[in-house]
């Protein structure tokens, strides 16, 4: 069998609806200010006596929004009334960008001071730990705590290899990476520094963390081949304690103007 739904036919457009314009004027003027209702658009026939009028809106700050409308005529009855009145957004109108959910709309930097940020369930940035360790084995006295801690024993979550791989990209291409303007100018690598300590686990092949209080990486993760000019090993220059012989200005230089009938002239650069 074919599809039994009814045919819904195109309402028939009502005349009282369609030439209730200066109703609906009045009520669009209603919602902004009489100034602000411009020109009246082709109605829009919503059904069987119910006619949306539109005007161009001249409101300043809503350019490209149309006052919108919706009036209605009871069966039977004479009288067309106002159904709702609203600002829309026509065409080239400025809106709002779509909402996004608060997840996508997150930028580093963005969490402030009591502010919550709760971790999804299925972060792959994480992997469950060995939280089942028995809590008094991990008070006990005699067990390296530092030992079981690292690999995750006592903890419910750990860093994933995802999570792990995202953090040292970022790092690494950051401003305590190899590639920042201090790294590029430093005397030797933040691998040779005293001030260098390691990282625990897997990240400790390629990061540490500065603890020179001079260093604008004090505190912070810094790969192995960053560096800075407080490196460990920079030293302060010798005092020269034999006198400089002569020095040759390579910079200055001497404009010699030269013609058959004056006399040779010389003019210093530094005149
Ligand atoms: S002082 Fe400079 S070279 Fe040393 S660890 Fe810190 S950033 Fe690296």
């Amino acid at each position: 069998m074919g599809d039994v739904r009814p045919s819904r036919r195109s309402p028939v457009p009502d005349k009282a609806c369609i030439e209730a314009v200066e109703l609906a004027r009045s009520s669009a003027a209603e919602i902004g200010r009489p100034e602000w209702v411009g020109e009246h658009l082709t109605p829009h026939v919503e059904d069987t006596r119910l006619v949306t009028h539109y005007f161009t809106c001249l409101d300043p700050s809503y350019p490209g929004w149309n006052y919108a409308v919706t009036v209605v005529r009871a069966a039977r009855a004479k009288r067309v009334t106002v159904n709702e009145a609203v600002l829309l957004p026509g065409e080239g109108a400025l809106v709002a960008p779509e909402w996004l959910p608060w997840k996508d709309r997150l930028r580093p930097g963005d969490l402030g001071v009591g502010d919550l940020l709760p971790t999804e369930e299925d972060d792959e940035r994480l992997v469950p730990g060995h939280a089942q360790v028995p809590g008094n084995e991990l008070e006990d006295e005699g067990t390296d705590r530092q030992m079981l801690w690292e690999p995750g024993l006592g903890r419910r979550q750990v860093l994933s290899e995802t999570g792990r791989e995202r953090a040292a990209e970022r790092w690494y291409n950051g401003d305590a990476g190899p590639y920042s303007p201090i790294a590029a100018a430093a005397p030797a690598r933040c691998a040779t520094c005293g001030f260098m300590t390691p990282l625990a686990g897997g990240l400790r092949q390629m990061f540490g963390v500065c603890a020179n209080e001079y260093a604008p990486d004090d505190g912070k993760v810094v790969s192995l081949d960053h560096g800075c000019g407080a490196h460990s090993e920079v030293r302060r220059p010798e005092a020269r304690s034999e006198p400089v012989g002569p020095v040759i200005d390579e910079m200055g230089y001497d404009h010699i103007v030269f013609d058959d009938t004056a006399e040779l002239e010389l003019i210093s650069s530094d005149s």
